[in-house]
């Protein structure tokens, strides 16, 4: 039997990041048994599905590594409706379905609580298909349904506690349950890997798959994505829109063996490891069912040190949609031709020891690209006390003597002039850089001056001197 599994997003939102981490989940384990990815895109819910979601989600996959064209699909549920019928239709036929006219109201009337499920009132009296008649399944009375879940092991439940839930709608529309099982039923699909939100509704659909006469799948539902209250991650509340994570400079690379985390854990002490080794050392039946804590500081750190291994060359591609901005929310606050590919090369590798996302390369280089620097109020007014005109005053006059403009000449030039003030090195610098980048962190000063060259700095130099006047 050639295993399949599918990924089946609703594109009704952002693309989540609990969802990407369940795609990886499918995907290695697809690999890991020969068999196939199938992406199916749950589009039936007219009103909340946009076709901009759509793309979203195929792109956001495509970036961690479940690239277009080489998994089956996407297909789209919308397209199976007539499948879809045709199994409530056929479930009505073999008695397993009837029709039902209550409304909620009649229901609550009859069995005194608002809580109580649907209490089988139509099971029996006949009535035909019609406007407003929903179908019904007729849940078995007796026994139970055993789910075969490889993370969870046999979750049984007692039939008679589950109601005789809708199939398809007053207006003869198939309901999202059906729908999925019938979809995963036409697409051949052996193991049905999701998140553990659907696991209330799979006795169900097992109890549909049976009276379809398909033998159900293979269950597997991956534990819930939690902050760090223990609240599970939810798109009002938290960041989980993986393209956000994309636009603020997290790396493809990072993420997913970051997500492949939740829940799971390669060999030996490790967490960052090459995506090969999670390929082979990841195994569905390990991963923990206990909710999963997606801990952003924990990312950012992961982050910082996948930016800090690549080739510097393979950095600087990595940050140019920052610098040129194509693709980021927020456009650098240069124009396109003040960008210098060169200046950026010559302090990348200074640059790329210190960021967490690469959306963080833009306050460290401004300096280089803008015409005078953004000045960060805050930080002139911290650093600029009694004394730092003078100081910039002697730091111009040493600096336009100087012979060779390199870092190494610089630094040892603004040192003795900080000696003569009996300053020490970290002291005399502040002034200095508030002046030319407007902050007060940064990349180390004296290659940064080297690369602004000499025109630029000192023209910085004496515009900060002049408003200290
Ligand atoms: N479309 C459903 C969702 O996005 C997935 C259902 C499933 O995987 O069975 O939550």
């Amino acid at each position: 039997m050639t295993v399949r599994v599918r990924f089946a997003p609703s594109p009704t939102g952002m693309f989540h990041v609990g969802g990407a981490r369940s795609a990886l989940q499918n995907w290695i384990y697809a690999k890991q048994q020969g068999g196939v990815f199938v992406l199916r895109v749950e589009d039936t819910d007219a009103a909340r599905n946009k076709p901009e979601w759509t793309e979203g989600i195929l792109s956001a996959l495509d970036w961690i590594g479940i690239s277009r064209g080489s998994y089956e699909g996407p297909y789209f549920q919308s397209e199976n409706a007539g499948e879809h019928r045709a199994a409530a239709a056929r479930l009505y036929e073999s008695g397993r379905a009837y029709y039902c006219d209550c409304t909620r109201e009649d229901v609550q009337a009859r069995t005194g609580s608002q809580y109580q499920g649907y209490d089988g009132y139509h099971r029996d009296r006949g009535l035909g298909p019609g406007p407003g008649h929903a179908l019904r399944f007729r849940t078995p009375d007796e026994g139970t349904t055993v789910v075969v879940d490889l993370i969870r092991g046999e979750p049984t439940f007692e039939n008679k506690l589950i109601e005789d839930f809708v199939i398809a709608r007053g207006d003869g529309s198939p309901v999202f349950l059906l729908a999925n099982v019938v979809d995963d039923m036409t697409m051949g699909i052996t193991h049905v890997i999701r998140a553990e939100e659907h696991l209330p509704n799979t006795p169900k659909q097992q109890l549909l798959w049976d009276a379809l006469g398909v033998k159900p799948p293979v269950w597997a539902h991956v534990p819930v994505v939690v902050n760090e209250k223990r609240q599970k991650l939810s798109k009002r509340r938290d960041k989980v829109a993986l393209e956000a994570y994309r636009e603020e400079g997290y790396l493809a690379g990072a993420m997913r063996n970051y997500l492949m985390l939740l829940g799971w854990a390669p060999s030996g002490d490790r967490e960052i490891v090459p995506w090969s080794v999670i390929e082979d050392e990841f195994r569905l039946e390990e991963v923990n069912p206990s909710p999963a804590f997606f801990d952003e500081k924990k990312l950012r750190a992961f982050n910082g040190e996948y930016i800090r291994a690549l080739p510097v060359a393979e950095f600087i591609d990595a940050c140019q949609p920052w610098l040129t901005g194509t693709g980021t929310i927020a456009p650098p606050p240069w124009q396109p031709e003040e960008y210098d590919a060169e200046a950026f090369a010559a302090v990348a590798p200074l640059a790329q020891t210190r960021l967490a996302v690469l959306s963080e390369i833009v306050p460290n280089v401004d300096f280089l690209f803008l015409a005078s620097p953004l000045i960060d109020e805050a930080a002139w007014t911290k650093t600029m006390k009694d004394g730092s005109a003078e100081l910039l005053d002697d730091a111009v006059a040493a600096f336009e003597a100087l012979e060779s403009w390199d870092a190494e000449s610089l630094k040892s030039t603004l040192e003795a002039v900080g000696t003569e003030r009996g300053l020490k090195l970290g002291k005399t610098q502040a002034p200095v850089r508030v002046a030319v980048t407007g902050r007060t962190v940064g990349l180390p000063l004296f290659e940064s001056l080297e690369v602004l060259g000499r025109e630029r700095t000192l023209a910085r130099m004496r515009a900060a001197r002049l408003r200290l006047v």
